[in-house]
């Protein structure tokens, strides 16, 4: 599956601008068992590049994704994340390998509670789950360094840009949900100046909710 990754950073990085990732989160991404996520039906995939069903409609996303998107917040030991659409929890349990502490939302309650019992019983310690919109971020917890959106969204939610840091980054796809949406690396600086930058098309399933 690294393998994999690989090839297709190196297919698209005149859009990462860099021919390879952070070594780290290659690692990280070697480790995570990827079959754990899945339906057990489905379990032979796991390893594939590419996103799976896991079912209600939603999917996990394809490794090379997790691994764009995790390399362009370029996740810090000390750093407190949110994520946006736990789904199979797959992402979370890469990102916290790299981070203090992760925090991840999910508005499809059996989605998020399977996810949190894996998560568990997978051992890993420092992720928090919550079943809630994530549109309105997680103000209890926040600010955040590092905010990951793994749902498309029709715009970048204003909430979210409160609760990001001074020198935090988000990244989001944000676009039409029949449609290609495209990558956003959103960047706060000190001095509380808001840039975005496009990355790459993608395609997502929707950010729902009432919101
Ligand atoms: N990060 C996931 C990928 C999940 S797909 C993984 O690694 O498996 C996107 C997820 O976002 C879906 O589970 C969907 O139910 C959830 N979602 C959609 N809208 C949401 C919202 N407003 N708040 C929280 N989660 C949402």
């Amino acid at each position: 599956m690294v393998k994999l990754i690989e090839q297709d950073v190196r297919e698209t990085s005149d859009y990462l601008e860099k021919p390879l990732l952070d070594t780290r989160i290659m690692k990280v991404l070697s480790e995570v068992p990827r079959h754990e996520f899945v339906p057990i039906e489905i379990r032979n995939q796991a390893y594939q590049n590419r996103p799976l069903p896991i079912g209600y409609g939603q999917t996990i996303s394809q490794p090379y994704i997790v691994a764009i998107m995790t390399d362009l917040i370029g996740p810090k030991a000390e750093h407190k994340a949110l994520e946006i659409g736990t789904g199979s929890g797959y992402q979370a349990a890469v990102l916290s390998l790299l981070v203090d502490k992760v925090f991840s939302m999910e508005i499809v309650e059996p989605l998020g509670k399977q996810a949190q019992k894996r998560l568990i019983r997978l051992g890993y310690q420092n992720i928090e789950t919550t079943i809630a919109d994530g549109y309105h971020g997680w103000e209890s917890n926040a600010p955040f360094d590092i905010i990951i959106v793994t749902a498309a969204a029709s715009h970048i939610p204003p909430p979210l840009i409160t609760q990001l840091k001074p020198g935090g980054k988000m990244i989001i796809p944000v676009g039409s949900r029949f449609m290609t949406q495209q990558l956003l690396l959103v960047e706060k600086n000190p001095e509380e100046k808001v840039t975005v930058r496009q990355i790459l098309p993608v395609r997502f399933v929707p950010l729902t909710g009432e919101h």
